[in-house]
């Protein structure tokens, strides 16, 4: 389980202005993911262990590319 004190300090991989929300599901086969507050990026949970990484990040449904999600063009990165 996330802490709320570790929770509070970690940030969007993508803008790191922008906190992340815990999604815990109730139950089933859902993963627990952290969110991000801004761009909803799904950043998936595994054995406690929140994986942040962009590449295996879950993208919001109306986004195609990782290039467009708010808090990357935000960014301003190349
Ligand atoms: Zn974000």
């Amino acid at each position: 389980m996330i802490s709320e004190e570790f929770l509070s300090i970690l940030r969007c991989p993508l803008d790191t202005n922008v906190p992340l929300r815990l999604d815990q599901p109730e139950a089933g086969s859902e993963v627990p993911a952290l969110v991000c507050t801004r761009c909803s990026t799904r950043f998936l949970i595994h054995d406690s262990i929140p994986n942040l990484l962009p590449e295996d990040a879950v993208l919001p449904p109306d986004c195609r590319d990782l290039y467009q999600l708010p808090c990357q063009r935000r960014s301003g990165r190349a």
